[in-house]
């Protein structure tokens, strides 16, 4: 992330802003104008304020009322629930006597209410996928937008299909538009004035052109020569944006200086703007303030002898990209180091202006023009993001006008033109709109007359301070509850204690403010609470028995200030795990345990975190075995489908009310997460697994739950967020990937959202792009932070538009095509079968590479023919094959693979290849040849090897990393050097069968092995779990399995793939 300069614009200036909004003077008093067309006004649900004074819950302002018709007042609270003090000792019991788990049913009487696709009774489906037109099934795991829709062609899709359940059409449409579709693109309230979308623009462009055509005159060509063709008008120009040089005025440095005038000058600076203090410029200080004077003009990039070397540059990559490989031939494609995503042909003054692809990718940098062509490539056109990603450094933006097109509500962002100094044109629906006064003065350069060197046109990623027009209600306290299984077997694992501790290590680092809020609730077969009531002298627990009718008991104190009640709280969670050591429930009431937390986090909105160790057994949400370990090598019959609704209906709940709920499952049997994992997917939450935890037995689990619950603790968190993601007209985006709710055409409802989740969506060509050079994409997330700041995030990039089929495979982004075909075929596994999906995967590489045989190679030769930027295509493929989401014949859990479906869908692509396709090296030998330098800290860099045992040497010792999971395989030969400096042990007999750390010793070798592994872990937000694997390890199956060019039980070779790939490739 390098590049971009940080320009912190008074970064946590929360008051008002100084310099008021014109915006907010037009507004009716409230604090937000529904018809103000900056206004973001349906993105929040209407709520009604915590804390009402009649003291009853009032749900009138939200849609779903009918759901809550159970719920009771806090009127009754004082009758019913009977009150035990609390005093450490065992809890009192007032469930049913211990019972024993019934046995696993059958798994035919549950699947009835799943409203999925019950094995064979499957509808037809495609064993390829038909890119950019909505699936012939809709898929349980990714959302379309629901509602009706103007564009796309998702708009025949009922809304009732959404994920295959039951729900009534209409049920979860938290649309503020209801009855009538809404105004796409638009955030209006019903009833107010539509914005100025459907105005002509003609009259804007002169009339020889199109209406949706390029920018007009003006500047150097924006793609490089080599890709332009003769077809690209020469006056062709994107941006006027420069890169900013300095941040003082001063004239562009020499090698930007500008050969070619746009062929007209901004007048002097009116004399009234010369001694008055600039508008909208917070926290800069007016005596620094200079005005150059004179006249300005824009400066363009310069088209000198640079250029025409970067573009010879292109032209060399671009024949090399178009250097088709032949796979059976050419064994070592892998490349020794982190494959890096492609670099889209765009000049490279608006390349470096680009979004970063660690935020923002496209499976395809060179756009197709028409979805025809599209069709041709065989491959899928879509975007993988990570918008919320940890960034060292982002520019923050503290403005009262955010300046954003007036009919698309598109952000200001560098790829926009301006025509001058007082207009900018949109590049995602090519209006024209005005400059706002307040943006002609630059607080970075301090000067005024240029509006196209602000940050905002100078970041592809920026963070503003929104306005209050960007809020229904003031901004929500950061609140966190914790849910906790506290029956028998949730004892036996001894999680409670691991949780508890490191909650009360790091109480002080969750992210907040004085406002942060926490409260606990507990749960067997019964529920409780604990009153954490200012004054109470230990905390008080209160019981509810009536799992049928959840109610709170005592609604106020049981979410209570962190700061004020902080030994309360140190002091329940040092008591929690001793409480119930002696308890014989077994039980599991879970459902009423998530209803209850529902109704104690609505008023406010927040993160509810649940542990549960077993399978639900009573009362609501209740669930039967469906696992038959005898089918699961048969990868048919397999429930990948939720048995009932219930999870999903809650989490639909949660997300009306700003609630994300996040699992973490320690569980040695069974629990169906294809059920329970539903309540983290529909309210934007996590899930965490940890299979067959148990503090004792396996220890190692214990520390990755301890590392990686710190991360969850303590990671940046966004509350009661949105996330919209447009593109240029003519482009579409039909289906969603991620943990989300759509709430309305394109509008993600993330009650909560953190740095550590990815999303994809898939995307059609609408309309044919003609005449357009690019398009772009942009995704804005508006969160509020855990300071109580509303935030708007917004990344922005840019991509060229090409007329042919060489063109599409010269830009393919293999990697992110893996990525969107894994959430792709998690969706087909869920609506079809597991076979379905695989088939459809295999016919992804066949389609492809039989369209680049027949239309692009124009000799025909012998072999299997890939173009280079798709030559590792059908390795990643085979890769997807064999991993545990998608694997046949072998011995993995049904929730394993539902986890690592689940991983697929909510990871950010990085940290999906890695697991996908893990990186070997050879550790035995590390030098600090090309190492990194961080820190004082020197890391080796070893090459990347590959996935085959053909490249082990006994004599060697090599590291796996599979991204949740190390490997570290230790060769019977390896030498004496490396098992004693490094392994701390005499020699390979002594190395301990069950070793999982490596010892900390005073040697080189050591610590340039820990110090490597050190750093792959650092990178990412989980804890690998590292295993010394020696040859007559029980882990080295696992180590194996992971060879991906290897041949297994099950699984073809890479060369037998190649081979089959091509037999059907030249039919
Ligand atoms: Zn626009």
């Amino acid at each position: 992330w390098q590049g971009h300069s940080v320009i912190l614009l008074v970064p946590d200036f929360t008051g008002p802003c100084p310099v008021q909004n014109q915006l907010m003077h037009s507004s009716d008093g409230q604090g937000y104008s529904p018809s103000v067309p900056g206004s973001y006004s349906h993105q929040m649900p209407a709520k009604v304020p915590p804390h009402q004074a009649s003291g009853q819950y009032n749900y009138s302002g939200s849609q779903n009322v009918s759901q809550l018709n159970n719920f009771q007042g806090p009127g009754q609270t004082l009758n019913r629930p009977p009150v035990a003090p609390f005093s450490g000792s065992p809890v009192q019991q007032t469930g049913p006597g211990p019972q024993v788990l019934p046995p696993a049913l059958p798994n035919s009487a549950a699947i009835s209410s799943a409203g999925g696709f019950p094995p064979g009774a499957s509808p037809p489906v495609l064993s390829n996928w038909q890119y950019g037109q909505t699936p012939v099934s809709q898929p349980g795991g990714s959302q379309t937008s629901h509602l009706a829709q103007g564009t796309g062609t998702g708009s025949a899709q009922p809304p009732s299909s959404l994920s295959g359940n039951t729900n009534p059409p209409g049920s979860y449409q938290y649309a503020a538009s209801p009855g009538g579709p809404p105004l796409q693109n638009s955030y209006m309230k019903p009833g107010s004035a539509p914005p100025p979308v459907t105005q002509p623009l003609t009259p804007l462009h002169p009339p020889s052109r199109p209406p949706l055509g390029p920018p007009p005159v003006g500047g150097p060509p924006l793609i490089r020569p080599s890709t332009l063709r003769a077809t690209v008008p020469q006056q062709f120009i994107l941006t006027l944006c420069l890169p900013l040089a300095t941040p003082h005025p001063s004239p562009a440095p020499p090698n930007l200086k500008m050969n070619r005038s746009v062929g007209y000058s901004y007048p002097a600076l009116p004399p009234g703007y010369q001694n008055t203090s600039p508008p909208g410029a917070p926290g800069v200080q007016t005596s620094a303030l200079q005005y150059p004077d004179g006249s300005k003009h824009f400066h363009q990039p310069a088209l000198g002898t640079n250029h025409l070397t970067a573009s010879m540059a292109g032209l060399n990559l671009q024949q090399e990209g178009l250097k088709p490989v032949n796979l059976l031939q050419e064994r070592n494609i892998l490349p020794t180091t982190l494959l890096k995503p492609p670099v889209p042909n765009l000049h490279e003054e608006i390349q470096k202006l680009n979004c970063n692809p660690e935020l923002f990718r496209c499976t395809l940098t060179n756009i197709p023009q028409t979805q025809a062509l599209l069709n041709k490539a065989k491959l899928p056109l879509g975007l993988l993001l990570h918008p919320f990603k940890d960034l060292s450094q982002l520019p923050v933006v503290t403005s009262s006008t955010i300046v954003r097109c007036r009919s698309c509500r598109t952000y200001i962002n560098p790829f926009v033109s301006f025509l001058d100094q007082r207009r900018w044109k949109c590049n995602l629906c090519y209006r024209v709109n005005d400059v706002p006064e307040e943006f002609m003065y630059n607080p970075v350069t301090r000067v005024y007359g240029e509006p196209h060197k602000r940050p905002e046109v100078q970041n592809a990623t920026i963070e503003f301070m929104a306005p209050s027009e960007y809020m229904l209600r003031p901004p929500q306290p950061p609140v966190y509850l914790f849910v906790f299984d506290v029956s028998h077997n949730a004892i036996e694992t001894g999680y409670l204690n691991t949780v508890c501790q490191t909650l009360l290590d790091n109480l002080d680092l969750l992210p907040g403010n004085t406002r942060t809020k926490i409260g606990f609730i507990t749960f067997d077969s019964t529920i409780h609470f604990y009153s954490l009531q200012e004054g109470l002298s230990q905390p008080q627990m209160l019981i509810v028995s009536d799992i049928e009718d959840v109610f709170i008991p005592m609604p106020e104190n049981l979410l209570v200030n962190l700061n004020e009640n902080k030994e309360l709280i140190q002091d329940l969670l040092k008591t929690l795990p001793q409480m119930f050591t002696k308890s014989l429930e077994t039980q599991s009431a879970l459902g009423p345990a998530l209803q209850a937390a529902f109704k104690l986090m609505s008023p406010t909105g927040g993160r509810i975190s649940v542990f549960q160790t077993q399978l639900p057994s009573v009362g609501m949400g209740a669930l039967k075995s469906r696992e038959e370990p005898n089918q699961r090598a048969t990868a048919k019959d397999i429930h990948l489908t939720p048995s009932t609704d219930f999870y999903k209906k809650l989490a639909l709940d949660c997300s009306g009310q700003q609630v994300a709920v996040d699992l973490f499952l320690l569980s040695g049997q069974y629990s169906d997460l294809a059920s329970l994992g539903c309540i983290s997917r529909y309210s934007a939450g996590s899930v965490y697994y940890y299979q067959s935890y148990h503090h004792k037995h396996n220890p190692v689990q214990v520390e990755k739950l301890q590392k990686e619950l710190k991360r969850y603790l303590t990671r940046k968190i966004g509350f009661e967020a949105v996330m919209r993601i447009r593109c240029t007209k003519g482009l579409s985006i039909h289906t969603f990937h991620g943990n989300f709710f759509v709430r309305s055409t394109d509008l993600l409802s993330l009650p909560n959202v953190n740095p550590d989740a990815g999303y994809a969506v898939q995307m059609s060509v609408e309309e044919s792009l003609t005449d357009m050079q690019v398009v772009s994409f942009q995704s804005a997330l508006l969160y509020t932070s855990s300071k109580g700041e509303r935030r708007i995030r917004v990344h922005t990039m840019c991509l060229p538009v090409v007329t042919t089929l060489s063109d599409v495979y010269l830009g393919a982004d293999v990697q992110a095509i893996t990525g969107l075909l894994a959430n792709m075929a998690v969706d087909r596994s869920v609506s079809a079968t597991l076979s379905d999906a695989r088939d459809a995967l295999v016919n992804a590489v066949i389609d492809s590479l039989s369209a680049y045989r027949s239309s692009v190679l124009s000799i025909q030769q012998p072999g299997l023919m890939a173009p280079h930027s798709l030559r590792l295509f059908p390795l990643y493929v085979l890769a997807l094959l064999k991993q545990k989401a998608f694997q046949t014949g072998t011995t993995a859990r049904l929730d394993e693979r539902i986890f690592t479906m689940c991983q697929v869908k909510n990871q950010p692509l990085v940290y999906l290849m890695l697991m996908t396709h893990p990186s070997l090296y050879r550790v035995d030998n590390l030098t600090d040849e090309g190492a990194l330098n961080i820190n004082d800290r020197t890391i080796p860099q070893p090459p990347i090897l590959q996935l085959s045992v053909e490249k082990l040497s006994r004599d060697g010792a090599y590291l796996m990393d599979a991204g949740s999971v190390m490997f570290l395989w230790i060769g019977k030969n390896c030498g004496q050097n490396f098992i004693s400096q490094v392994l701390g042990v005499p020699n390979y007999g002594s190395i301990p069968q069950n070793m999982t750390h490596l010892p900390e010793l005073e040697t080189a070798e050591s610590i340039r092995t820990i110090s490597f592994i050190s750093w792959l872990r650092e990178q990412r937000p989980f804890f690998p779990i590292l295993y010394i694997v020696k040859d007559d390890s029980p882990l080295k199956s696992s180590f194996l399995q992971n060879m991906i060019e290897d041949r297994t039980e099950s699984a073809l070779s890479y060369y037998e793939f190649l081979l089959h790939i091509q037999q059907q490739v030249n039919k």
